[in-house]
């Protein structure tokens, strides 16, 4: 049985960013996480917002963005790659928990951009299949970065990018291959039930900067460039 949502994109975008305004100025509130919470969410779950984000130690969703059990439904791996398993999570939270929102969660100094800019450089070391083939969708995101500087050669070098940059440019395919493969969450975006944010985490600030947006949401984004 499907779930509407309970909120508008609108209103969950106010209520996750809310929080990460909370941590930035060290004022958390740490909701949600008490025995009651806990009792009273032993049959049901209706979170609002479902994160798909890398996995690095430092992004720790309901840390940085200030809530707690049943707020966030989550699906994280080493630089945000979609794989089925995560557009299936995704739908899931849309169709059956009726979130209103999916944030994608990319973040400055990912360890997965810089293991796609090295792989992408004429001597690439060896990594393991698995690796290999999670690292692959992110090389991309490195020869469309290399290629509008640097046309004299395909293999990249690694001090002549920025990788925050080729990091959002990964955020924005992510986001774009999240709808086009599925479309439960493009039919919900057009009926305006719910929206999806990419971001960027920085580090040092704590702070989640959206660069992108997509459906009925009125944000401010940042420039991806
Ligand atoms: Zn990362």
């Amino acid at each position: 049985m499907s779930t509407a949502p309970r909120v508008t994109p609108q209103q969950a975008w106010e209520t996750f960013i809310a929080g990460n305004e909370r941590f930035i100025t060290g004022v958390s509130n740490h909701p949600n996480q008490d025995v009651e919470r806990r009792s009273e969410l032993v049959n049901s779950q209706s979170p609002d917002v479902a994160l798909f984000g890398c996995s690095d130690s430092r992004l720790a969703a309901e840390i940085i963005f200030d809530c707690g059990l049943g707020d966030l439904f989550i699906a994280r791996n080493m630089g945000h790659v979609v794989a089925e398993s995560i557009t299936a999570s995704m739908e899931y939270a849309v169709q059956y928990l009726g979130s209103a929102l999916i944030v994608v969660l990319a973040h400055d100094s990912c360890g997965a951009v810089a293991a796609a800019i090295e792989q992408s450089g004429r001597t690439p070391s060896e990594v393991t299949e698995p690796v290999s083939n999670t690292l692959a969708p992110i090389l991309p995101a490195v020869q469309h970065y290399w290629l509008q500087e640097h046309r004299e050669t395909p293999y990249v070098e690694s001090a002549k990018v920025e990788p925050n940059a080729i990091g959002r440019i990964h955020l924005q395919t992510t986001v774009t291959q999240l709808l086009s493969e599925s479309q439960t969450i493009r039919d919900a975006v057009d009926r305006g039930e719910v929206a999806i944010v990419g971001c960027q985490y920085r580090l040092m600030e704590g702070r989640a900067v959206p660069y992108i947006a997509v459906g009925q949401l009125d944000i401010e984004v940042a420039d991806v460039s």
